[in-house]
């Protein structure tokens, strides 16, 4: 079972995502910022991280700036989550080492497809 760690300050947003990925067979965890984050990954790196873009304490570019730089970081595929159709942010999660993102909000079949893309379905 493929662990998937989800980082999103919208507890709705997290259930909705956690009822997703349950759903396609991944052990969840959850934080509510950036910061949370990095602290469970320092404690045990997921297999794939779900990361929103805007979050209190640490936002999500942050956060992954921060993760990539750590030992085992460059390890978890990770799918930024934009509201903003904005090339721009995509642009800035790519180069700060995101490997897909998807735009809020989101179904089964286009997270499926993200997660296909990343390898981890
Ligand atoms: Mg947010």
């Amino acid at each position: 079972m493929k662990n998937c760690l989800i980082v999103d300050d919208s507890r709705v947003i997290r259930k909705v995502s956690r009822h997703l990925l349950e759903g396609m067979g991944f052990a969840v965890t959850e934080a509510a910022d950036g910061k949370d984050a990095l602290e469970q990954c320092t404690a045990q790196m997921p297999d794939v991280i779900l990361l929103d873009w805007n979050m209190p304490v640490m936002s999500g570019l942050e956060f992954l700036g921060h993760l990539r730089d750590q030992e085992g970081g460059d390890q978890p595929r990770v799918v930024f989550c934009t509201t903003e159709n904005d090339i721009d942010h995509i642009r800035a999660a790519i180069d700060a080492g995101a490997d897909e993102y998807v735009m809020k909000p989101f179904d089964r079949e286009t997270l499926h497809v993200k997660l296909q893309l990343v390898g981890m379905v």
